[in-house]
């Protein structure tokens, strides 16, 4: 098979059930549903989710949802040096999200919009697929409006 794909340049993870045990995540992702690994044996959560609990390396772990509101703890308003595919300015978040604290983007927010202590809500883009991968999608945040 011939592909144009670079794979070098991609700044987007595979997705596909044959590249990365991961998948499970992507599928929940595509359904509106952020969703993490949570050990069965000891209830430790994880951001990013794992196949082997790192607290007592359990690989008895399982998928659970995360809330469906988090608070910004730090931002950064990025406008150089941004990867191919992300807007000018992208507004960069880390989010404390029930039990973990999840580097990711904030979008369709204005810059003056966000300072610590805000509330966000999870959301879901689609990113460009790849011929492994045709549908890929990355979780994100919006802003909650009360
Ligand atoms: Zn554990």
């Amino acid at each position: 098979m011939t592909t144009n794909y670079v794979a070098t340049i991609d700044p987007f993870p595979h997705q596909s059930p044959k590249l990365t045990k991961m998948y499970p995540f992507y599928d929940h992702l595509r359904k509106g549903r952020l969703v993490t690994t949570q050990c069965r044996e000891c209830r430790h959560t994880t951001w990013p989710p794992k196949t082997i609990c790192p607290a007592c390396a359990s690989a008895g772990v399982e998928w659970v949802d995360l809330p469906e509101e988090g608070t910004v703890i730090e931002y950064t308003i990025a406008e150089r040096g941004i990867p191919a595919g992300f807007s000018i300015p992208t507004i960069f978040v880390l989010v404390q999200i029930g039990p973990v604290r999840i580097l990711s983007r904030l979008i369709d927010a204005d810059p003056d919009q966000v300072e610590t202590g805000i509330s966000v809500k999870p959301a879901v883009v689609q990113v460009p697929g790849t011929p492994y991968d045709p549908e890929r999608f990355l979780p994100v945040f919006k802003l909650k409006t009360k």
